[in-house]
């Protein structure tokens, strides 16, 4: 099992965000900013392109309201949405609140 699968299924302890039957967010282990998230799905999925449609839909919108709750606990400009994916071979987004354009720059 991979490092994400286990900390969705509580192995590996994490600072949970939100979660639901089938997606989990949690905050990065090791932050660009203060609040980055990772939003991840439970099941073991490699890629983001790895979901079918309907579950990257549910994906997407699971995101969009853990960045809408970011926004509203750390005053930001916006809630960047990273898919990287170099370090850990799980699907994962990354919810990075900015404050500035400046930011942009990590
Ligand atoms: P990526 O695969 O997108 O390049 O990076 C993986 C991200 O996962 C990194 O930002 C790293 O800090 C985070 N990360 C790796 N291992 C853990 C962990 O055990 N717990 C948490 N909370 N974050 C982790």
């Amino acid at each position: 099992m991979d490092i994400f699968s286990k900390i969705a299924a509580g192995e590996i302890p994490s600072y949970k965000c939100a979660e639901n039957d089938e997606f989990y967010a949690f905050l990065d282990i090791n932050p660009l900013v203060k609040g980055h998230t990772l939003v991840i799905p439970r099941r073991e999925v490699d890629y983001f392109f790895d979901m079918d449609d309907e579950e990257l839909a549910r994906y997407q919108k699971f995101a969009k309201r853990v960045a809408a709750a970011i926004k509203r606990a750390f005053p930001c400009r916006k809630v960047a949405q990273v898919v990287l994916g170099l370090e850990v071979p799980h699907a994962h987004i990354h919810l990075i609140p900015m404050q500035s354009e400046a930011d942009a720059d990590f």
